[in-house]
């Protein structure tokens, strides 16, 4: 997806009651053996939207493709940035961050960043599966990737030591070329992508209208499903198979950005807030998820400043290697939002923190990979 400039194409708890279980700066250690992970990524949203909510300077007709763009001042723009992100992305700002801690706010002093020095899609998507950038992920073609990714790696060692497990790694994105970048063709779990139906598992009503659903609609974007179908496909797979490892790319807020859809681009943005809410209220249902479920939610780049560069992306836009990362679950001690003080924390680590909640030592497995990150264990 990704990026379309001229050229380039760019895509780009247990209850642990929330404040009372994990005041304290650390929490208690993941049992590996119980652990699962959920990882959602949102394709190109910015920083500047999550810690500040929607930019009142951009709500203009001339930044929605000459749309009118009122209404969504109206819903997404309070009296302060405190207001006017909650209003935005909710369930992040009155749950997620308070019982977890998220990276990024650099109003605050907090860095986090890509180090893959291209800022787009594929190398952000390989550099946080892998837990390091790879000078041969240089574009946004959509080739199997070259790597192993900590997900196939988990796997594989999960289905060693449990002979006859099965559907305990799953991956979805909304673009094609998330296929890509786990390989599909090598990595031996389920990968659904864009308009592929699903059809892996038994299928449920749910699950074949959603099938339809994605092969009889308009196609925006080609190589891009809506995230909704996607979304939604995921969870079934959620609810009817209990994997362990769980990875969502949705897409949205990169093609509406780049799209010059500003009106779209903060709904999306609202949607996958919801979509996080979705996530956390199933593993609050499910006693084998609740209290051994840590997510993660983070996106595979950065874009530009306003008033024209929020549109896109890449290395001709060096802060759009500024990023964030939100942590909530068993093994995130609940520091909140951080801020000056904090290390910073880069892409690369993501990978090794994810093996890290399963008791497993990515680094060790692949040297070049980021460290985990401390706090999370
Ligand atoms: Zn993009």
């Amino acid at each position: 997806m990704r990026w379309m400039s001229a050229a380039i194409l760019c895509w780009s708890c247990a209850l642990l009651s929330p404040a009372s279980a994990q005041t304290r700066q650390e929490a208690a250690a993941a049992d590996p053996a119980k652990e699962h992970v959920i990882w959602v990524m949102s394709d190109g949203l910015r920083w500047q939207e999550v810690f500040r909510g929607a930019d009142p300077s951009l709500l203009i007709p001339a930044n929605n493709d000459g749309q009118p763009i009122d209404s969504y001042a109206k819903r997404f723009v309070r009296a302060t940035l405190d207001e006017s992100r909650k209003a935005l992305m909710p369930f992040l700002w009155s749950v997620m961050v308070p019982q977890g801690e998220i990276y990024g706010n650099r109003d605050k002093g907090s860095d986090a960043y890509v180090t893959n020095g291209l800022n787009f899609s594929y190398p952000g998507y390989n550099e946080t599966l892998t837990g390091h950038a790879d000078p041969r992920i240089s574009s946004n073609d959509n080739i199997p990737n070259p790597n192993v990714t900590v997900m196939e790696w988990l796997d594989r060692g999960w289905k060693k030591n449990e002979p006859g497990a099965h559907n305990l790694t799953a991956g979805f994105g909304a673009w094609e070329v998330i296929g890509g970048a786990l390989n599909a063709q090598r990595c031996g779990f389920t990968v659904n992508v864009s308009y592929d139906p699903l059809t892996s598992i038994p299928m449920t009503p749910k699950l074949d209208l959603l099938n339809r659903w994605k092969l009889e609609s308009p196609r925006i974007w080609p190589d891009e499903a809506f995230d909704a179908p996607t979304f939604y496909t995921a969870m079934e797979y959620l609810k009817t198979q209990k994997p362990r490892l769980l990875y969502i790319s949705l897409g949205e807020t990169d093609d509406w950005a780049h799209g010059n859809r500003y009106g779209f681009y903060l709904e999306s943005a609202n949607r996958v807030d919801s979509y996080l809410k979705q996530l956390w209220d199933f593993v609050q249902s499910d006693p084998e998820y609740r209290g051994h479920t840590t997510i993660f939610f983070l996106p595979d780049h950065g874009r530009g400043s306003a008033p024209t560069g929020w549109q896109s992306h890449g290395k001709d836009l060096p802060e759009s290697k500024y990023i964030f990362l939100g942590a909530m679950g068993a093994g995130v001690p609940a520091r909140g939002e951080l801020g000056a003080g904090t290390p910073a924390m880069r892409q690369n680590q993501v990978a090794a923190t994810v093996a890290k909640l399963f008791g497993r030592d990515w680094v060790k497995e692949t040297p070049e990979a980021g460290k985990p990150l401390p706090e999370i264990r």
